[in-house]
């Protein structure tokens, strides 16, 4: 098993090292020719989702990875990567790749709370590390989309079939249990 992380720009190594802690290898993409390589799953990091989406359709990557994800290909986002899979974003006529049900609204958390760290319940499991940074809010899932976490009322970890997306970095901390949920939930479920 490989996973691919999306490594253009943003917190990639932090996901990087996340899955090397339960010894699955990863390989980063960062160019076209990249994506010619096998893997089985995407991650796409926190960082900055204008900047990403740019880069990724410059770069000629951005058509490709739609489609894979639209066949199935495994997708864990956090954050920025979140918004890039939006269908939606709030207060914006940007969509990138626009392959979740999900409506989002960018930095929606207030100046002083922008970036906090906090734990919380993620599906079955409990006292998950969650840091928040800039982070946007679900605001609206469609039909079909599994709510996996909340915090204070608000969305903050959903799944669509193979598509894991949350607003939180789980990355940033060592608890490895939501990459460790990705991988058996929906990565080896889905081979
Ligand atoms: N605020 C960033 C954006 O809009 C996301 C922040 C993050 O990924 N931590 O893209």
């Amino acid at each position: 098993m490989q996973i691919a992380v999306l490594a253009l720009q943003g917190d990639f190594a932090e996901h990087e090292a996340m899955f090397h802690r339960l010894n699955i290898p990863t390989c980063q993409l960062r160019q076209k020719s990249d994506l010619e390589q096998e893997f089985d799953a995407l991650v796409l990091p926190g960082g900055e989702s204008t900047v990403q989406g740019k880069l990724l359709r410059e770069l000629d990557m951005f058509d490709t990875l739609r489609s894979r994800i639209q066949e199935g290909l495994p997708v864990m986002a956090t954050c920025a990567g979140t918004i890039l899979l939006a269908q939606q974003i709030l207060d914006d006529t940007a969509v990138h790749l626009g392959t979740l049900g999900i409506s989002v609204r960018r930095n929606a958390y207030g100046r002083q709370l922008s970036s906090f760290h906090t734990t919380g319940t993620f599906g079955r499991l409990e006292n998950c590390p969650m840091s928040f940074i800039r982070a946007p809010q679900i605001e609206f899932c469609v039909p079909g989309v599994e709510i996996l976490a909340e915090h204070n009322g608000r969305i903050t970890a959903v799944r669509q079939g193979s598509q894991l997306a949350m607003t939180f970095h789980p990355e940033v901390a060592t608890d490895a249990r939501i990459a460790g949920y990705f991988i058996s939930e929906i990565v080896q479920a889905s081979r």
